[in-house]
Order: structure tokens, then C-alpha cells, then sequence
């Protein structure tokens, strides 16, 4: 190999439930606005157009168990429970038949938001990078794989803070389902294995603050748990 000028990076890999391998994670893709409850307590009503797109780097991610330090720069960091779907092939303008074959496994995750930051974006019509993007973006369970084609998704996605229920929805809710999503990522970019997509929030998002205990589960998948600590 050709010798670099830097050291290059560890790559980033995360848990894989049951077993001792690990998932390399290549790119995040995200959707946004894909459960009407969801879109209707942001303000919006319009439910017909695609999700959101959007994406946050590999090393965002916080798995194994670590804490989260509460995000600089803003005062109005969210949490947002979300399905992740982990590819285990590449997609390219695929079928949703396609699709279901690709997916390796699912994951608890949480797309944490800085919302002040959001709102000042949607403002200006600015990108939402500064508010989607930062280090620590992206807390991730272990990657539960799929005994076989990923079929039509249901089941419990909920959030507790300190034990409290804040986000309870139904995977059904989706208004985009997984598949179909995948389907449409795949018009828009080379999708590779190892990349992870997260399919968007259900209702009752809000803020956290420093010493929160956070739990995130979606069904099917392990527990995400984590805790926000004093910002580093
Ligand atoms: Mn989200």
C-alpha cells in the first residue's frame, strides 16, 4: 500500500448483536419527515412529498455503551428515536425486491438534532448540516442481523428519558416504508455495503439535558442505551 502523509483513521465499526464480528460502517444516510405525527408537530401538514435527505459522517456514531457529551454550540439539542437500516450490499437504482435482500440487519438509533440551529437553517433556506452533522450526532445500538429478506416492517419504536415515555410510535406509521426508501436512495446515490440509513422519527421529540438517561428501543432490535454528560 501507498504510504499516506497521515496516519489514516481507525475505520468506524459498531456491535453486532450475538456475535463477536463487528459492522464496518461506510456512509449515514438519513430521512427526515417520514411519520405525519412527526411532521404535524414540526408545523408542517404537507405529508405527500419524499422524506427529507440527509446524511451525518461515519465517525458521528456512539456505540458500545459510551456516553454522549451534550453538543457544543447549542442550547437546544433533541432526540429523535429511529429504525436504522445496515446494508450488506451495494444498491443502485434497485427494486424494492432488491432492496429487501440488501439489508444485513436493523438497529436501534437516535438522529440527535440541534433544533436551534435547525430552525435557524429552515430561516434562511440553509443546509441543515451544522444541525444534523455534529461529532456525537448519531448514538447506535448493536446491528441485529436479519434471518432473511427484510419483509414489511411493524412493531414498537419508542424513547424514554430518565424512564419517562416521550416517543411511542408504530414502525407502520412510516409514510415512506423501509423499502421503499431504500428503493429511492438508491435512485439518488451508489448506496455501498456497510452504509447505515436512518428512516426518520415518530412524534414527541424534545430536549435533553446533561445527566439524562436515555433508552431507545425499536422491536426486533437490542436496547440503544445512553447518557448525556457535560459537554467536552
Ligand atoms: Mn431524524
Amino acid at each position: 500500500m501507498r504510504k499516506t502523509v497521515f496516519s489514516p483513521p481507525a475505520m468506524v465499526t459498531i456491535p453486532v448483536a450475538g456475535s463477536d464480528e463487528r459492522f464496518a460502517v461506510r456512509r449515514i444516510f438519513c430521512a427526515g419527515k417520514n411519520y405525519a405525527d412527526h411532521i404535524r408537530e414540526m408545523g408542517g401538514e404537507d405529508t405527500s412529498r419524499p422524506p427529507v435527505i440527509f446524511a451525518k459522517p461515519a465517525d458521528a456514531l456512539v456505540s458500545d455503551g459510551r456516553d454522549v457529551p451534550y453538543p457544543r454550540a447549542s442550547k437546544d439539542v433533541h432526540h429523535e428515536v429511529e429504525l436504522v437500516l445496515a446494508l450488506g450490499k451495494p444498491l443502485r437504482d434497485a427494486s424494492e425486491e432488491e432492496a429487501s435482500k440488501a439489508v444485513y440487519g436493523i438497529a436501534s438509533g437516535v438522529d440527535l438534532t440541534r433544533r436551534d440551529l435547525q430552525t435557524q437553517a429552515k430561516k434562511h433556506g440553509g443546509p441543515w448540516t451544522s444541525a444534523k452533522a455534529f461529532d456525537h450526532s448519531a448514538p447506535i445500538g448493536p446491528i441485529t442481523p436479519l434471518d432473511g429478506a427484510l419483509e414489511g416492517l411493524h412493531g414498537r419504536i419508542c424513547l424514554r428519558v430518565n424512564g419517562d415515555i416521550r416517543q411511542d410510535g408504530d414502525l407502520a406509521q412510516m409514510l415512506w416504508s423501509p423499502l421503499r426508501l431504500l428503493t429511492y436512495l438508491s435512485t439518488l446515490f451508489d448506496l455501498k455495503t456497510g452504509d447505515l440509513v436512518f428512516t426518520g422519527t415518530p412524534a414527541g421529540v424534545g430536549p435533553l439535558q446533561i445527566g439524562d438517561a436515555v433508552q431507545a428501543q425499536v422491536d426486533g432490535t437490542e436496547p440503544l442505551h445512553f447518557t448525556m454528560t457535560a459537554t467536552v
